[in-house]
C-alpha cells in the first residue's frame, strides 16, 4: 500500500519512495541531555515512534540514528550565549560529562518507560569529535567558511540559496538589527560550526584549529553522514528546528558534498500545556515521572498524544489526561474480552478493518483515524480470539504493549473471602433468602457482584 508524508522540504503531503526498496535509512535530531526531559520534548519522540512502527507495519527494515547533543549547544539556536551543558554544570556543581551521563541516562529511561521503540543507532555528540573535525575540515576546504579570532562561521552567502526549508526571506532592517547583536557575522543567517575554546571551558578537544569545540548544527551534519551516508530518506524533528537548526544542516551538507541529505523532512508541532507554551517560568513542565506520580502511567500519556495528529499543536490538561486514562483501561478491557471470546469472524471483515487501519497509518500517520478504527473493534459486540490477534497486529503501531497486559489481581481481604465461600454454600443449596442476604453484604462493604458457573465473581467498586 502506497504511504504519503508531509514533506517540509516541498510542502506537500508526497507519495513516500525510500532510496533502498526494503530499507529505510533516516535521522532523529535527539534532546541536549542538560536537563530533565519534559512531556513536550517526548511528544518528539513519540512521533518518531509512530514513524518507526509505521514503516516497520509496511515491512521496512530500518537504520535509523538519533543523536545524544551533550556538547556544544548553546543557550539559543543560534550562536548566543553559554553552552547548555557548561550552565547545566555550574547550576548542579558537577562536570558537564556527569551531567550528560546522568540527563542521557533519564532522557533513554524515559522513552522506555514510554515503551518507544529504539533507534538502531544512538551517536552521542562526544563520541564522534573526530568525524566532526573531518566534516568541517571539508567544508573549509569547499570555501564555504570564514575565522574570526575564535569561531570558525559558515558563510551562507555562498550557497545559491539558504533557507529551503522555511523560504527565509530576511528584510533589511531585521539584518542591520541582527548584525549589531553578533558583529563578527557577515551575514546574521551566518553561523558557527566550530569553536575555539575559552581557558575555562570544560569540554573541548584538540583538533586542527587547537582545543575546540563543535557548533550544535554541525553535529548532526557530521554524524547523520557518518552512519547514513550524503543522501538518506527521512530526517525528523521538532517544528522549532525548521528555521534555524535544520537550515543549518541543509547548508553545511551543500558546503560538504552539494546536496540536501534527507529527502523527506518531518517536523512535529509543539505540546502546550493549559493554552500555553511550557516553560521553567510558568511552573508548567511536567516530567513523565511527575505524570506517574499524579496517577497517569506513561502509557495514558501515550494514549493522550495519539489523540492528535503529529501536525497539530496538542494542549495538556488534566481533564483530557482523565479522559486518556478512561480510555486506556476501557482498551485493555475490551481487548482481554475478546481474547476470551468465541465468535467465529468473517475474513472479509477482519480484511476490512485491517484495511481501513493500514490507511489510516499510511497517510501521513493519521493515529487518531487509526485509533478509531481500534475502537470499532474493541466495541464489537462480537467476542472474538480473531478480533483479539487483529488488535496485537495494531498494537505493534499503537504500542499500547497490551499483549504484555496483565490486570491487576485484587487481593481480597480475609472476612470478604468467607462471605463468598458462605454464598457460594448457599446457591449449591439453593438457599436463595441466605445468597440474597450475603450479596447484600457484599455490597454493602463495597463489591459488585455477579454469578456465574464457577459461582460468585466480585468486584471492588
Ligand atoms: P531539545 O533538547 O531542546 O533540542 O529538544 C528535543 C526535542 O523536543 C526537539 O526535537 C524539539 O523540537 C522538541 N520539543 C521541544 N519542546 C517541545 C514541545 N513543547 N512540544 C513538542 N516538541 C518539543
Ligand atoms: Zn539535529
Amino acid at each position: 500500500m502506497k504511504i504519503n508524508f508531509y514533506n517540509t522540504l516541498t510542502k506537500k503531503k508526497e507519495e513516500f519512495k525510500p532510496i533502498n526498496e526494503d530499507k529505510v535509512c533516516m535521522y532523529s535530531c535527539g534532546p541536549t541531555v542538560y536537563y530533565y526531559p519534559h512531556i513536550g520534548n517526548l511528544r518528539a519522540y513519540l512521533f518518531m515512534d509512530s514513524l518507526r512502527r509505521t514503516l516497520k507495519y509496511n515491512g521496512y527494515e530500518l537504520k535509523h540514528v538519533m543523536n545524544i547533543t551533550d556538547v556544544g549547544h548553546l543557550v539559543s539556536d543560534a550562536d548566543d550565549g553559554e553552552d547548555k551543558m557548561m550552565k547545566a554544570a555550574k547550576r548542579e556543581n558537577k562536570n558537564p560529562f556527569e551531567i550528560a551521563d546522568f540527563y542521557t541516562n533519564v532522557f533513554l529511561q524515559d522513552l522506555k518507560k514510554l515503551n518507544i521503540d529504539m533507534p538502531e543507532i544512538i551517536a552521542r555528540a562526544t563520541q564522534h569529535i573526530k568525524c566532526m573535525e573531518e566534516y568541517v575540515k571539508k567544508i573549509i576546504a569547499n570555501g564555504y567558511t570564514y575565522e574570526t579570532e575564535d569561531t570558525i562561521y559558515f558563510d551562507t552567502s555562498k550557497l545559491d540559496k539558504y533557507g529551503v526549508l522555511s523560504n527565509k526571506d530576511v528584510k533589511e532592517e531585521d539584518l542591520e538589527a541582527r548584525i549589531e547583536v553578533d558583529p563578527n557575522k557577515k551575514h546574521p543567517n551566518d553561523f558557527a560550526v566550530w569553536f575555539r575554546a575559552p581557558e575555562n571551558h570544560l569540554m573541548k578537544w584538540d583538533t586542527f584549529w587547537g582545543k575546540c569545540y563543535p557548533g550544535w548544527h554541525l553535529e548532526c551534519s557530521a554524524m547523520g553522514h557518518e552512519y547514513l551516508g550524503e543522501e538518506f530518506d527521512i530526517h525528523t524533528g521538532g517544528i522549532d528546528h525548521i528555521p534555524v537548526h535544520h537550515e543549518n544542516e541543509i547548508a553545511q551538507a551543500k558546503g560538504y558534498c552539494g546536496k540536501i541529505p534527507a529527502h523527506y523532512w518531518m517536523h512535529v508541532e509543539f505540546l502546550q500545556v493549559d493554552g500555553r507554551k511550557m516553560s521553567k517560568s510558568l511552573n508548567n513542565l511536567y516530567t513523565i515521572d511527575q505524570l506517574n506520580d499524579m496517577g497517569y502511567e506513561p502509557a495514558v500519556f501515550r494514549m493522550f498524544n495519539i489523540g492528535a495528529h503529529y501536525k497539530k499543536q496538542i494542549n495538556f490538561t488534566i481533564d483530557a489526561m482523565d479522559a486518556a486514562k478512561t480510555a486506556l483501561a476501557r482498551l485493555r478491557e475490551g481487548y482481554l474480552k475478546h481474547k476470551e471470546g468465541t465468535a467465529e469472524i468473517n475474513n472479509n471483515v477482519i480484511d476490512e478493518y485491517e484495511n481501513k487501519f493500514h490507511e489510516a497509518i499510511n497517510d501521513d500517520l493519521n493515529m487518531p483515524v487509526a485509533m478509531s478504527v481500534v475502537w470499532e473493534v474493541i466495541k464489537n459486540p462480537s467476542k472474538s480470539k480473531q478480533f483479539a490477534k487483529l488488535i496485537d497486529k495494531f498494537d505493534t503501531v499503537m504500542g499500547f504493549n497490551l499483549k504484555e497486559y496483565v490486570p491487576e489481581t485484587q487481593e481480597l481481604p480475609e472476612e470478604i473471602i468467607s462471605l463468598v465461600n458462605q454464598r457460594n454454600e448457599a446457591r449449591k443449596n439453593k438457599d436463595w433468602a441466605e445468597s440474597d442476604r450475603l450479596r447484600d453484604e457484599l455490597i454493602s462493604r463495597g463489591y459488585s457482584v455477579k454469578d456465574s458457573k464457577e459461582g460468585t465473581i466480585i468486584e471492588k467498586k
